[in-house]
């Protein structure tokens, strides 16, 4: 028999309203987790936007608690705010828009990824600027068909990196590259990918280029693809104790444990005729004499409105589909005849230990991944923390 699982822990006051509850001892499990399966490689625990919806900074901690040597984020604003934050570990960002503030992150010990001989232009101008040379990741384009130097452009940016490196003008520190197919175990590409990832750092190596980081693996490279982990892995969605793919297994079975429970509570309960039209546009409409309840969160919050008369949480003791349109705000669920009060809690999606559902339930009820599902809760939802430990 499974232990019956523990009840809902206490909440501090603001927890009252919607929110999102994130257990940080999930996330340390979870990236302890990754930590052992990357083996000698070192691990970034990526923290991008916003810690995928879970908040980048208690998760930055927790990760770098459980063993995560470095962080990845995508911005630079992302990387300054973890420094601003007092958190001096490692972190490189990886999209360089222009006009970013290259020279505040140089001063800032970001470290930053360059793709093109522009980039390598623009980083070597900041380094100027900073009296300090870049530390630089090249980027190279193994068959995703998104950032990084195609094959045919690699030696030219090799080239260019070798010149400014020479010139003490930046220092190129890592190689990495970013997988198109890692959450389809076995696909062709996966190999093919890591052949040209390790011919790419040959050649850079006969222009000179010895980084000691190489990177490709992201969170299913990490958990199941050891060939890939070269000297650092980069793991997302798993340090928040997702599955990266339905195909590779649930989080158990991956040793990770889902952070995030969100949760609201009932807003209203009224008692309603059969026939009654509920919500815009009556999309439901009420097949008997029944007890409705009103769930305060809505689009606005990162519901999909396409999760109407789709999606299902956990109320009143028993999981229910939404009832009509998801509005901005709230949304409405059918209880029917059970008992249910002001103030019932209402579980979105969360581990799924108490029967509520999980964010996979979501993105598969909505033809997504659960990535989309957590990363859209907005900032109108308090995000309320589970073993936190005080800030150095
Ligand atoms: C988001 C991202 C990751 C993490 O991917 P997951 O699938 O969430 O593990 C790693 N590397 C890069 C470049 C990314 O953009």
């Amino acid at each position: 028999m499974t232990p019956s699982p523990a009840p809902p822990p206490a909440l501090p006051p603001e927890a009252a309203q919607a929110h999102a509850l994130i257990d940080l001892d999930a996330v340390r499990e979870s990236v302890a987790t990754l930590v052992r399966r990357a083996g000698p490689a070192a691990t970034m625990a990526v923290v991008k936007a916003d810690g995928y919806g879970h908040g980048m900074v208690p998760c930055a901690r927790a990760a770098l608690e459980a063993g995560a040597s470095w962080l990845g984020v995508t911005v630079i604003e992302e990387a300054l705010a973890l420094r601003a934050a007092g958190i001096d570990a490692p972190v490189l960002a990886w999209l360089i828009a222009p006009g970013a503030p290259l020279a505040a992150a140089i001063a800032a010990g970001v470290d930053l990824a360059a793709g093109s001989p522009a980039t390598l232009a623009a980083l070597a101008a900041a380094s100027g600027e900073t009296g300090r040379p870049a530390r630089v990741h090249l980027t190279l384009d193994t068959g995703l068909g998104r950032e990084g130097a195609s094959r045919s452009d690699w030696p030219a940016l090799c080239e260019a990196a070798a010149k400014l490196a020479a010139d003490g003008r930046l220092e190129v520190v890592g190689i990495w590259s970013h997988f198109a197919f890692a959450d389809a175990p076995g696909h062709p590409t996966v190999q093919a990918q890591i052949s040209r990832f390790s011919e790419g750092c040959e050649l850079a190596a006969g222009y000179g280029l010895r980084p000691v980081l190489r990177h490709l693996a992201n969170s299913a490279a990490t958990l199941l693809e050891p060939r890939a982990h070269f000297d650092l892995v980069r793991p997302g969605i798993a340090v928040y104790g997702l599955s990266p793919g339905p195909a590779l297994g649930t989080p158990a079975e991956l040793g990770l444990r889902p952070a995030m429970s969100l949760r609201g509570r009932l807003t209203l309960v009224k008692r309603v005729p059969p026939g009654s039209g509920v919500s815009y546009a009556h999309r439901y409409t009420t097949d008997r004499e029944t007890t409705l309840g009103l769930v305060p969160l809505g689009y606005a919050d990162g519901i999909p409105r396409a999760a109407t008369n789709t999606a299902e949480v956990l109320v009143a003791g028993a999981r229910r589909r939404i009832a009509g349109t998801v509005c901005m705000d709230q949304f409405v669920v059918d209880l029917g005849d059970d008992h249910a009060s002001l103030g019932d809690e209402v579980v979105l999606f969360g581990p799924g230990d108490r029967g509520e559902p999980t964010a996979q339930d979501w993105a598969d009820a909505l033809g997504t991944i659960n990535y989309e599902i957590v990363a859209r809760i907005g900032p109108r939802i308090p995000r309320v923390y589970l073993g936190e430990t005080a800030a150095p």
